[in-house]
């Protein structure tokens, strides 16, 4: 797949700190960003809600049919439509994280959300974060990253982001299910999770969000192509409804 624009991928597993430093950096450059994780949250759950049965590939089918997810907005305030209504709080619970990998792992919803994911880099400059970015999104991507850290670094970053959102987990359960998904993103046979050829790998345990922040816009800012300021396209984005969160 060739893109037309500058684009920067990054891939990990849960909360590795992905979507705090792809939207800090989109919004320091200027560029577009894309939670792809929040396609595959909303699309979970309608699936939740409409009582699917994710075993049964003719239900999968029609519900994607049926469904129209979008992204639009900013880095800084990012909306994420289903079916013509803003679901950004509530694909954040425990039992969407659940269901959104369980249904990530079916090929049919895969191809479905890719296309869309690919449609984006051409309305300009993006950072997108997500699992599977550098490997099958944009394999062209200039700059591939993977953000790791360990689990228990990981396991309290969510915890803190559940508790603020007002679901408080047990460290214990958190852990768990941050395990459970990981390993179920690792092993699926289509698009596993893993970091992509050519990715620059950081290890983030014990890195301030700061730090993190800082060592990828160097890393992005020392690319040769990199554009000097924002796409001239940028108006192009989200609020059309084409499905990118744009800086504007
Ligand atoms: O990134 P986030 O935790 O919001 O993603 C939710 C789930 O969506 C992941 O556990 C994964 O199964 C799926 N996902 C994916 N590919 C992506 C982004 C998310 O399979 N590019």
């Amino acid at each position: 797949m060739t893109s037309t624009h500058f684009v920067v991928t990054i891939d990990g597993p849960a909360a590795a700190g992905k979507s705090t430093t792809a939207r800090a950096v989109a919004s320091a450059l200027g560029f577009l960003y894309v939670d792809t994780g929040a396609l595959y949250r909303a699309l979970a759950l309608k699936g939740l809600e409409s009582g699917v049965r994710l075993e049964n590939p003719e239900a999968l089918a029609a519900l994607l049919d049926s469904t129209r997810v979008d992204l639009s907005g900013t880095p800084d305030a990012v909306h994420v439509w289903l079916d013509g209504a803003d679901v950004g709080e509530r694909i954040r619970t425990p039992e969407v994280s659940e269901a959104s990998s369980r249904m990530a792992a079916f090929p049919a919803v895969r191809a479905r959300l890719v296309e869309l994911q690919r449609s984006l880099a051409s309305h300009g400059a993006l950072v997108a974060e997500g699992r599977d970015l550098g490997t099958v999104v944009y394999p062209d991507a200039e700059v591939k990253l993977y953000l790791d850290a360990d689990l228990p670094t990981r396991a309290r970053r969510r915890a803190r982001e559940l508790e603020s959102r007002g679901i408080p987990m047990s460290l214990e359960q958190v852990t768990e299910e941050l395990e459970r998904r990981d390993q179920r993103d690792r092993t699926r046979p289509d698009s596993p999770l893993q970091a992509a050829t050519g990715a620059i790998v950081l290890d983030t345990s014990g890195w301030s969000i700061e730090q993190q922040i800082e060592r990828v816009l160097d890393i992005v800012r020392g690319h040769p192509s990199r554009p000097e300021s924002g796409p001239e396209e940028r108006a192009a984005g989200g609020s059309q409804g084409v499905g990118a969160s744009e800086n504007t």
